[in-house]
């Protein structure tokens, strides 16, 4: 066995284990982060019942991606379920202890769990459950769409005034700039049916900022060609590349 199970990448020198040296020591500090990190930080939101986030309004016929709306509970509970699924396998009984004392039980058999004949689908199970976790944590309004990866076509999110995003399916490092201009290139292929206000809530999504009053008087100046009226009053299908273009230009 040469290649990593994770990354699959040779591996050299060869070695019996199924992850390279690079995703031993990631899958490491992602299982520290879990208990040291993030499963307290879970807790205390649910405790103090703090529904994370603001539930985004998705117009009727839009056609974006599902917002992120996640209940702390949900993420502590298939968190903790993968502490005691691998706490159980160093030894059975242990499967019944708490999140803490399993996640302790993990961290001292470093050995044991790194070697475990299960550890590259366990690592991937736990990475799904660290970018969940990982973007519930982060306010959503900080968070925008920043484009799309080239590699694995997954969505790259991050702050306005990142520089760089890495993937969180391909792990693969792109420069922000780049990837936002692609991304405005292809919301021309967007459309979205609502009222100014929800094609401004939704080019919002996207760091870029502009006001449904402003897209109220765009319609008027029939500045938006390609936006189509609807049976319904006041609600149009809007391209998202037209508003962005227009937006750009109005900077
Ligand atoms: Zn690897
Ligand atoms: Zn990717």
């Amino acid at each position: 066995m040469t290649d990593c199970q994770h990354c699959h990448k040779p591996m050299k020198p060869a070695t019996a284990n199924l992850l390279c040296a690079n995703c031993r020591e990631t899958y490491w500090t992602l299982i520290r982060q879990l208990g040291h990190v993030q499963l307290p930080a879970l807790r205390s939101i649910m405790l103090r019942q703090a529904r994370i986030g603001t539930p985004t309004h998705t117009p009727n016929k839009g056609n974006a991606p599902l917002p992120i709306d996640t209940h702390a509970q949900d993420l502590i509970a298939e968190s903790e379920a993968w502490l005691a699924e691998q706490a159980g396998k160093i030894r059975t009984a242990y499967a019944g202890y708490d999140w803490r004392k399993a996640w302790y039980a993990i961290i001292s058999n470093r050995h044991t769990i790194l070697n475990m004949s299960t550890a590259a689908d366990d690592y991937a199970a736990l990475e799904h459950i660290i970018r969940r976790n990982e973007q519930a944590l982060t306010p959503e309004d900080e968070l925008i769409i920043l484009g799309t990866c080239p590699n694995c076509d997954s969505m790259l999110t991050g702050t306005p005034e990142a520089e760089s995003v890495t993937c969180q399916g391909c792990h693969r490092e792109w420069a922000a700039p780049a990837i936002k201009a692609a991304r405005d290139e292809r919301l021309w292929q967007v459309r979205i049916t609502g009222t100014p206000s929800d094609a401004a809530k939704e080019l919002k999504r996207y760091g870029l900022t502009v006001s449904r009053n402003l897209i109220s008087q765009w319609l008027k100046r029939g500045k938006l060609s390609h936006a189509t009226p609807t049976e319904h009053k006041r609600q149009y299908t809007f391209n998202l590349g037209e508003l962005a273009a227009l937006l750009d230009c109005h900077r």
